[in-house]
């Protein structure tokens, strides 16, 4: 027999205690979405079923505990940590779902500058974790742009990738061990170890499961020597995406490391450059680590820029502003919240990835048909921010008016539309559909794409894991 949403609460605070199941209202609105649905948020229309409560957890003890009763009774489970998603992995998409918060789970655990390790509990903001490095001379080198928000659990949830992530790698190259509960409440943590050949590296069954497969409780991550001081910006001008892509090739696979490689095309750039960059693309690198390795680093990207007649190298102050502002100011959320009210104008981003071949073409044919295809588009433009020895990735931006809709049909008539053309094209060309936001709920039909014939691996995952699929349902699979 399904349980009412009294008998879940009442059984959350046998568990828990009551002041730590929320059940306010205004709380439960909120927390049955993500930024995905920004605009339903701020006209305050709430389309999601609301979740039942909001539990806020402190160990990974308690974790299994609720996720045993809510596995028995089926109860969705949506864990969270510091609720900066924007692909709808937050959203509560079945009736008397209980979001699980970790974030009062925050402690940094321990630094150990031996091994260079940091292990934290899985509520610990990076931000914070990355400035009490600092004031030890160490770094993760993990920096997305939501730093001052991502939280250790959700950053390893979603495979996160930080803007230094041409050095450092992304999370899966930073993650050593993690502690996990499955809905079973079975509490799995696998060691710390600079690398082992027993068997398949597990690691990534946890890696990216976005809460659909288990609930990260501790993350160890790799911890590198902060040198700021021998840090090396470079920033040039240039007409075309097609030399930019080229450039960002060659400094790959001539076997550099730059930590930052980045190329803005005009409208994208406009928007972050608009002084200095007029119409032209943007391409930024940093060199950065030991100063011998840092000074050969950007010596390098001079040698190879300087080969292209087409780029104009930009003073390196202008550059240097660009890098001081790089993370998201949380501030200026209620900001936008009011801008957008007023001018009706509201932007999303998409980012895909593809190998060095295709990811020019990617770029030209989802623009152009952005433009065509998509009424009351403001602004459609792009970036590819992180590179590899294979490929690059493209972080499509876009705004537009809201002209004669309702709140939940912004949606369905611009924010899925466009981000299912970038999908779609990418897709057909042999690229993968998500670069580093994860698949929430809103990509999931492209999932069987996506994945090909090893759908089989992934699918099978979720059956043995999670077989009553309680487990942040529609995410990364849709619901049948
Ligand atoms: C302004 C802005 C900039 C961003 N920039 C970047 C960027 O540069 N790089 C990048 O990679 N991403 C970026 N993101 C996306 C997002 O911040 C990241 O994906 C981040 O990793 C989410 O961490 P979180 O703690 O906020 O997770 P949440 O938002 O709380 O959750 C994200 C997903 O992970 C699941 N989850 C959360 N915690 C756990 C847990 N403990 N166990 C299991 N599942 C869990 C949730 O169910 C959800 O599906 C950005 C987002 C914003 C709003």
């Amino acid at each position: 027999m399904k349980l009412t949403r009294k008998q879940i609460v009442k059984s959350l605070i046998n568990i828990v205690g009551e002041d730590r199941v929320i059940t306010d209202e205004e709380v439960l609105k909120e927390s049955s979405i993500d930024r995905f649905r920004k605009y339903e948020s701020i006209c305050e229309v709430f389309t999601q079923p609301i979740p039942a409560a909001v539990v806020k957890v402190k160990s990974a003890e308690e974790i299994s505990s609720i996720l045993v009763f809510m596995n028995e009774n089926r109860l969705n489970a949506v864990p969270r940590t510091g609720a900066s998603a924007t692909e709808g992995g937050l959203e509560t998409a079945v009736e008397n779902s209980v979001v699980i918060d970790g974030s009062d789970m925050n402690e940094i655990i321990k630094i150990d500058t031996y091994n260079m390790l940091a292990t934290s509990q899985c509520g610990v903001p990076l931000e914070y974790l990355e400035e009490k490095l600092r004031e030890q001379g160490y770094t993760t080198g993990h920096s997305p742009q939501s730093k001052p928000l991502a939280q250790m659990g959700g950053l390893v949830a979603t495979r996160s990738i930080g803007q230094f992530s041409t050095l450092y790698g992304g999370i899966e190259e930073m993650l050593v061990g993690v502690e996990a509960v499955f809905p079973n409440g079975k509490i799995t943590k696998i060691k710390n170890v600079p690398r082992r050949s027993a068997g398949p590296d597990i690691r990534h069954v946890i890696l990216g499961n976005e809460g659909a497969l288990c609930f990260i409780t501790e993350v160890t991550v790799k911890i590198f020597k902060f040198m700021p001081e021998n840090n090396l910006l470079y920033g040039y001008l240039l007409d075309n995406m097609k030399t930019g892509f080229e450039i960002l090739r060659e400094v790959m696979v001539e076997g550099y490391r730059p930590s930052i490689a980045r190329l803005y095309d005009p409208e994208d750039g406009s928007y972050h450059f608009s002084h200095f960059a007029e119409g032209k693309c943007v391409l930024i690198f940093m060199a950065e680590g030991p100063k011998t390795i840092a000074d050969a680093t950007g010596k390098a990207i001079e040698t190879i820029v300087g080969n292209y007649e087409e780029c104009k190298k930009v003073e390196t102050q202008l550059i240097k502003t660009w890098f001081d502002n790089l993370n998201w100011n949380p501030a200026k959320i209620a900001e936008e919240r009011i801008e957008i009210k007023e001018t009706q104008n509201l932007g999303f981003t998409t980012e895909v990835s593809a190998t060095w071949d295709l990811i020019d073409k990617i770029y030209e044919v989802c623009i152009d048909r952005i433009r065509n295809e998509i009424p009351d588009i403001t602004l459609i433009g792009g970036h590819s921010s992180h590179s590899y020895l294979n490929g690059t990735n493209l972080y499509f931006v876009y705004y537009y008016n809201l002209v004669d809709i309702k709140p939940e049909q912004e949606i369905t008539k611009y924010h899925n539309p466009i981000q299912d053309i970038i999908v779609e094209e990418t897709l057909k060309a042999g690229g993968s559909m998500c670069h580093h936001h994860g698949v929430g709920k809103h990509r999931t039909h492209f999932i069987r794409e996506e994945y090909g014939s090893s759908y089989y691996i992934l699918e099978t995952l979720k059956k043995a894991f999670d077989p009553n699929g309680i487990m942040n349902t529609g995410t990364i699979i849709p619901i049948n």
